[in-house]
């Protein structure tokens, strides 16, 4: 692999050894073989620097959450040093199965037309375990369904015509979206098009990157940061005022790690690049608001690593508490254990439910109708291990809308 370097960081030597970040890993709270964020990361680094026999295989315990990166007060970038040392390394040979997790366009593209199928496939006992075995991932995650009819099909065939509005944003709808749940984007369009506001998509898009960062493609993360990147900058002087996306992790990586990770500098795009959260509340204290109707539903919400990390938790709190009847529960702020794909594979499933447990005992303690997150990998934790359905805090907008 060639390896952009970018990969060289230079936050490490601001690391002041407080140990702050150990104490905030989930990885290291429950798996005795990883030694943390400050020996993995900073103090590793250091090391590494040194030759390439300082490398260190525990390295691959690292789910990117990034929470080690929020404690930290020096600005270290831990998780990103981290992910940046196992590529420069190339120890990790990327498997079948990690070929198959992170191509996410791929997957969805051979799937989606035959999805009655291979989600019926999937489901059948004996099936899982051979898949398990052949393609060494764990046979108890519950698979994510594809859907018969991507969302750019539906917004091709049945979305009403969107150019007839005076604002118009762009969406960023991500692999996930297009290809599993569609449901988000159709509710985003239902949002906004109540708001007045018109939603395009853009011309083509790629897979944001974060599972190809995670199982070691960073080239090919890298050549879909241009592509996208080309694509916000075409939407962005046509007709757009902003790109939009409905993920947590897409936002972070299409916003932050471009640059940071990849080399793909669109810094001079990223102010106008939101979550769906940062753009909704900034319309609602306009006074932008859709008239909506009591929802009278429970709901625990669950806040996910990377909107922590980009300080984004109190946007959707404020959007849920601006709908009449959620009766909202917060959930302590825990790493689901999930982590994109990191969870679906056999040497990391333990690991990930023993992150996950007392999230999940919490939900249980409260009892909501609904858990909802901002994120589809946390979706696919909740629900895969738990009775509950976990829903997007647009999709819980949309419902009260009149
Ligand atoms: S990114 Fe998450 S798993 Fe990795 S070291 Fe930081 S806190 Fe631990
Ligand atoms: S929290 Fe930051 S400064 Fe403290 S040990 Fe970790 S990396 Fe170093």
């Amino acid at each position: 692999m060639t390896v952009n370097l970018a990969l060289l960081d230079t936050t490490f030597d601001q690391c002041i050894k407080c140990t702050v970040c150990t104490t905030y890993c989930p990885v290291a709270e429950v798996q005795p073989d990883y030694p943390g964020p400050k020996q993995s990361g900073p103090d590793g680094e250091r090391l590494r620097m040194k030759g390439t026999a300082f490398y260190d295989e525990s390295l691959k315990y690292c789910t990117n959450c990034k929470r080690c990166e929020v404690a930290c007060p020096s600005g270290v970038e831990i998780g990103s040093i981290i992910q940046k040392a196992k590529a420069r390394s190339g120890q990790h040979k990327p498997k079948l199965r990690d070929y198959i997790l992170s191509h996410t366009d791929f997957m969805g593209a051979v799937a989606t037309p035959v999805a009655p199928i291979v989600n019926a496939v999937t489901k059948v006992k004996p099936v899982r375990r051979i898949m398990a075995k052949v393609l060494d991932i764990d046979e108890r995650p519950v698979m994510p369904e594809y859907t018969r009819k991507t969302f750019r099909q539906w917004y091709a065939s049945e979305c009403p015509d969107q150019t007839t509005y005076d604002r118009q944003v762009s969406y960023f709808h991500g692999c996930y979206v297009n290809s599993n749940d569609t449901s988000v984007g159709r509710d985003l369009v239902k949002v906004l098009n109540a708001m007045a506001i018109g939603v395009r998509l853009l011309q083509k898009e790629k897979c944001c990157g974060v599972p190809l960062i995670a199982n070691g493609f960073l080239d090919k993360a890298q050549s879909h940061a241009r592509l996208n990147t080309e694509q916000f900058a075409n939407a962005l002087n046509d007709t757009s005022e902003c790109v939009i996306s409905t993920s947590s992790s897409c936002a972070m990586t299409i916003r932050d790690e471009y640059h940071s990770l990849l080399g793909v500098d669109n810094r001079n795009l990223s102010d106008r690049i939101f979550l769906f959260n940062t753009f909704l509340v900034k319309e609602f204290e306009k006074g932008n608001m859709p008239e909506l109707k009591p929802v009278n539903i429970k709901i625990a919400y669950h806040s996910p690593c990377h909107l922590v990390r980009v300080g984004g938790v109190v946007l959707t709190v404020e959007i849920l508490r601006r709908i009449p009847g959620v009766e909202l529960h917060m959930l302590d702020r825990r790493c689901c254990g999930m982590a994109g794909t990191y969870g679906f594979k056999k040497e990391n499933y333990e690991t990930s439910q023993a992150i996950a447990a007392p999230l999940f005992d919490e939900i249980r303690s409260i009892d909501p109708d609904f858990v909802v997150t901002d994120c589809e990998s946390c979706k696919m934790q909740v629900e895969s291990a738990t009775e509950y359905s976990v829903m997007h805090p647009l999709s819980v907008l949309a419902r009260a809308l009149v």
